[in-house]
């Protein structure tokens, strides 16, 4: 490293919903790998604010995992649950800048509102809620961000990925939801808390998280955090051309470590790109 430059932080955040399987493994192999190449740090941190959809099972299981993959992470396993205050205090700025608003529609609602156009996360909300003038807060409800607003405010922003600038483009996806009613964040918001609360220099995960990073750019400029620098990746396959999934019936790290497989010699693999995707990376 050279003097005065900051070292490279990486991260590796596994949502417990479920067991990994090889295309986790490659994010968490590049993204252990890109931190230590330049004696940097790799955290890891698990991303388990939804309660509905999270098993405490399946965080023994990841770290296991990571132990397998012979990935050691630097510091504490950072637990999103144990943050909610930070994100509780980012939607209190928001909410202070007028940028929030209380929304009490159900998805059925959304769902049948037949005007919205689908996104990447499902319906892209109509605005229902954006401006009433009384909101019952007794009621259940989530915070939306108020796009518009937002995106003015905001001005023109970008990133780099692979070095290579991307325009941020968030309107697309609408006044996305920032807090939820079962939850008390939603994954746009905990991640761009913590990647800069963490640090993160260097984010590493798969072309799924693409679209949701133009999101993530915008609430970085609104609550006056660094961007990090990404490094998507493209999402392994299987023999058909279908993403790697529970529900394909990707086989998981956990079956391959029970099985005897050598752990650090499929991390070595990933790393040479020899388990190569099918597919390219989604054109930004
Ligand atoms: N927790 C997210 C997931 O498991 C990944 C978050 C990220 O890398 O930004 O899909």
């Amino acid at each position: 490293m050279i003097p005065g430059q900051v070292r490279v932080v990486t991260r590796f955040a596994p949502s417990p919903t479920g067991r990994l399987h090889l295309g986790h493994a490659m994010s968490a192999v590049l993204a252990h790998d890109l931190a230590r190449r330049q004696g940097g740090r790799f955290l890891v941190r698990i991303e388990d604010i939804d309660p509905t959809r999270c098993r405490e099972e399946h965080v023994a299981t990841i770290l296991a995992d990571l132990d397998w993959l012979g990935l050691a992470w630097d510091g504490a396993v950072v637990r999103q649950s144990s943050r909610l205050a930070l994100y509780a205090a980012a939607l209190d700025r928001l909410k202070a800048q007028g940028l929030v608003y209380p929304c009490f529609c159900t998805r059925a609602e959304i769902a049948a509102s037949a005007s919205a156009p689908h996104g990447n996360e499902g319906p892209v909300y109509p605005g229902t809620c954006r401006a009433l003038s009384d909101p019952d807060l007794a009621r259940p409800h989530c915070w939306r961000l108020d796009m518009a607003r937002a995106v003015a405010i905001a001005g023109l922003l970008s990133w780099t990925d692979h070095g290579i600038a991307i325009a941020a483009d968030p309107a697309m996806h609408g006044d996305v939801v920032l807090a939820r009613k079962d939850a008390p964040s939603s994954y746009h918001l905990a991640v761009t808390v913590d990647d800069a609360g963490q640090g993160v220099t260097d984010i590493v995960r798969g072309t799924d998280l693409f679209a949701a990073t133009h999101v993530h750019r915008l609430l970085q400029a609104l609550l006056g955090l660094p961007t990090p620098r990404y490094h998507h990746h493209p999402l392994l396959t299987d023999g058909r051309g279908e993403r790697l999934a529970k529900r394909t019936g990707a086989p998981t790290l956990a079956t391959m470590r029970a099985a005897g497989e050598d752990g650090r010699a499929l991390a070595a693999a990933l790393a040479r790109g020899e388990h190569r995707p099918k597919t390219a990376l989604r054109a930004p």
